[in-house]
């Protein structure tokens, strides 16, 4: 549609407001690259860094390839009691029980994600899933969000290659939406919404960035951030937990093709959230749920220019100019090669 329109997120039942003739507009921004800073293997005032002391005063082992830790400044914690406040239907409050951790991805202060080997991002992989079963087998613990925060645009505060989980009792608002849906969708259907929903979008292949044996990376049809994509399974799949060695090679491969592409858009680390979502650690089977990982990157038409989510997109509806199908198309382009290997 060339034409302003809302497009349905079936996955969030939310809605999103696209409007292509602004995007027919001549591409004004700046694309030229902006130098990376050179960032040192080591550095000796990086809290993350092999065998360097955090603010809390613990050290850290000199680590090869990651190393988790529990968060020194955790926003949950797990001895907080049960507590709930209910005055009337206007003043509630619950207590919230949770463990939240950090992984370094690497022990080089200076690469990310997609400038390194894909045997050290399965070694990340390794990890999560490892972190997930941990985590999700407690009792008290019923979600797990593994998360990127890449980039200082982003509010990250360090640049070494890292990620956070939080773990807790309670389902977070945004899972709690997917929950939702794809319980309807199931129950409708009996096929997993997003397992329906890729196989329509190989079929079209019109949204599709890049693809391997196992997983799909693909600008979603209701995407709301310029270049936000989102990496699903081709089988159906719960949660982390269920990969296999061979599917955590190609998840490994894809994630790292994904962002190579990235950061080859303006020749930058570009910055990105980027999570997994996956069915929730209830005890219970969730036949409805299919894993899936986002991203959601700010940036719209250089390195310098961000999406703001203001004004209309904060008081009425999220909206977007450049369509799904155009941003799919320049990711689908940029090279599988990385700027700095070019
Ligand atoms: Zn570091
Ligand atoms: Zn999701």
């Amino acid at each position: 549609m060339e034409y302003p329109h809302r497009r349905y997120n079936a996955l969030t039942g939310e809605w999103i407001l696209v409007s292509p003739h602004r995007a027919t507009r001549p591409w004004q921004g700046q694309q030229e690259g902006i130098a990376d800073e050179n960032k040192p293997q080591h550095d000796k005032n990086c809290y993350l860094c092999p065998g360097n002391e955090r603010a809390g005063g613990q050290k850290n082992p000199d680590y090869a390839n990651t190393f988790v830790f529990k968060n020194d400044f955790s926003a949950l914690l797990n001895d907080t009691p049960e507590e709930s406040a209910e005055e009337n239907d206007l003043f509630i409050a619950k207590s919230e029980k949770g463990i939240c951790r950090v992984i370094c991805f690497s022990p080089r202060h200076d690469l990310t994600i997609p400038e390194m080997e894909i045997e050290a991002i399965e070694k990340v992989i390794d990890l999560w899933q490892k972190e997930f079963t941990d985590l999700g087998n407690r009792d008290f613990i019923n979600h797990v969000q593994i998360f990127e925060n890449k980039g200082a645009i982003m509010g990250c505060s360090n640049p070494h290659p890292h990620g956070q989980i939080w773990a807790q009792s309670s389902i977070p608002d945004e899972v709690q939406k997917e929950c939702i849906m794809q319980d309807a969708y199931f129950k409708k259907h009996e096929t997993p919404l997003l397992l329906d929903y890729l196989s329509k979008e190989l079929q079209k292949e019109e949204r599709i960035v890049v693809e391997n044996d196992s997983f799909v990376a693909l600008v979603p049809y209701w995407a709301t951030w310029p270049f936000e994509t989102m990496i699903l399974p081709k089988r159906a799949i719960q949660n982390i937990g269920e990969l296999s060695d061979g599917e955590k090679t190609y998840f490994a491969d894809i994630y790292r093709k994904l962002t190579i592409k990235y950061d080859n858009m303006f020749n930058i680390s570009f910055p990105y959230s980027a999570g997994i979502h996956q069915a929730p650690t209830d005890g219970k089977d969730h036949p409805e749920w299919q894993m899936h990982m986002h991203f959601y990157p700010p940036l719209l038409r250089s390195a310098t220019v961000k999406k703001f989510m203001v004004g209309y997109e904060m008081l009425a509806n999220a909206q977007r100019d450049i369509t799904a199908e155009q941003s799919a198309q320049k990711l689908r382009e940029l090279a599988l090669i990385h700027y700095k290997q070019q």
